[in-house]
């Protein structure tokens, strides 16, 4: 624990110079694998990742982009999907 809280202190006061702290958390690195959304997917960020069968059902083949049999999409995509398929959810 200690040994952890030592760290992160010390590459605080490191990246301060350096220009490793240009990127905000409000900017991501996932965008959203749906045809024509930009927005960022990242988990950080509220992004979910659906199975290819979900996706598909909701904007048909060719409208996203898989990676690895997994579709990740940003939490505005992901609150739409999930409007559509309440019925489906069990939780
Ligand atoms: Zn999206």
């Amino acid at each position: 624990m200690g040994f952890k809280a030592k760290a992160r202190k010390h590459r605080d006061k490191d990246t301060s110079t350096k220009d490793s702290r240009k990127k905000k958390s409000s900017e991501g690195d996932l965008i959203c694998a749906i045809s024509g959304c930009d927005k960022y997917a990242d988990k950080s960020l509220g992004g979910r990742s659906l199975s290819l069968d979900n996706a598909l059902d909701m904007w048909g083949q060719g409208n996203f982009t898989p990676q690895k049999g997994r579709v990740r999409i940003c939490k505005p995509c992901y609150r739409a999907w999930k409007k559509e398929n309440k019925n489906d959810e069990t939780y």
